[in-house]
């Protein structure tokens, strides 16, 4: 790793946890990583927004670990940081091989999934892909909760943000994440992803997303309260115009804590959360069709997670 990768690294400020941790000692804050890469799987994935999918899937990166611990997580099996992870530490050149072999198979875009406490780690993989003459669209996927500073730093590298905003109340983003500033957190992370990329999204010919900014949001049982907030700041403090991919995909997943979090979202609550949009202006985007939640249970202890096989 260079020296202004491991830097970065020395005094771990680059999410919003801002633990002071040197990792590049082996010292470990929030997150529980040191200054390795932690994969835990590298994939071809079919399974997002159209055109970050694109009609022949996007190649996805799923870093190890998370900087918020959402009681809910779809990916609790690599995210839950007391989750061992050392056979998921792999080398540079181990991640160059398994991204390559995708890319050479014709898919353009390289995702990464969960990047914000490996940024550097992020890094250095592309810059080593492009020192050997590829250079697919980078789609940064993220929980939201990333600094402004750290962002900055991607200016012109990443091509595609896909954060999510996941809450407007900072009691429920305790509760549920462990992250009481979320909501201001991440929506000034947004503000500034709006700032780089504005709200046109640049499609290719054959489908895929080039250039722009997609915002995630999933609706949670009993909290369209919640919902109503993140759409309206969305529309009042970033544009209506923004893109935006409202989910309903939420499922219980196993060892969940709160009881209340055991159900599903109803299709009221599904619909005060569109009728929402609706009046805001919120028009680009992509809205879940109701009861999709059985499509979207990955299972990291497969090869290829989001398949059945
Ligand atoms: S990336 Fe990890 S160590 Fe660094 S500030 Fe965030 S949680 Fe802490």
């Amino acid at each position: 790793m260079n020296d202004r990768y491991k830097d970065m690294l020395r005094s771990c400020a680059i999410c919003p946890r801002k633990c002071g941790a040197d990792r590049t000692a082996g010292n470990k804050g929030y997150c529980g990583l040191d200054d390795g890469i932690y994969i835990s799987s590298i994939c071809i994935h079919k399974g997002e927004e159209p055109p970050v999918s694109g009609p022949d899937g996007i190649c996805n990166v799923f870093f190890s670990h998370c900087n918020i611990q959402c009681s809910y997580c779809q990916n609790f099996q690599i995210s839950d940081n007391k989750t061992d992870i050392e056979h998921c530490r792999m080398n540079l050149e181990t991640a160059l091989g398994k991204i390559t072999e995708i890319l050479d198979k014709g898919i353009p875009a390289l995702g990464f999934v969960s990047p914000f406490h490996q940024v550097p780690q992020m890094l250095e993989i592309i810059d080593e892909l492009h020192r050997r003459s590829y250079d697919p669209v980078i789609v940064y996927n993220t929980n939201g909760y990333d600094t402004v500073e750290t962002l900055q730093m991607l200016e012109g590298i990443v091509d595609v943000y896909l954060p999510d905003l996941k809450y407007s109340d900072p009691v429920l983003a305790k509760e549920l994440s462990d992250a009481p500033d979320y909501p201001q957190t991440a929506l000034n992370a947004v503000k500034e992803m709006y700032r780089q990329k504005g709200h046109e999204l640049k499609i290719s010919s054959n489908g895929c997303a080039e250039s722009g900014l997609i915002v995630r949001h999933l609706v949670l049982p009993g909290q369209a309260s919640n919902s109503i907030g993140v759409l309206s700041l969305i529309a009042k403090e970033i544009s209506p115009e923004v893109f935006m991919s409202v989910m309903s995909q939420y499922y219980p997943p196993k060892h969940l804590s709160p009881d209340y979090m055991n159900y599903r979202v109803t299709a009221e609550e599904y619909r005060l959360v569109t009728e929402e949009m609706e009046k805001l202006g919120l028009y680009n985007g992509w809205l879940q069709e109701f009861e999709s939640h059985m499509n979207y249970r990955p299972d990291f202890d497969k090869d290829h997670p989001f398949e059945d096989k």
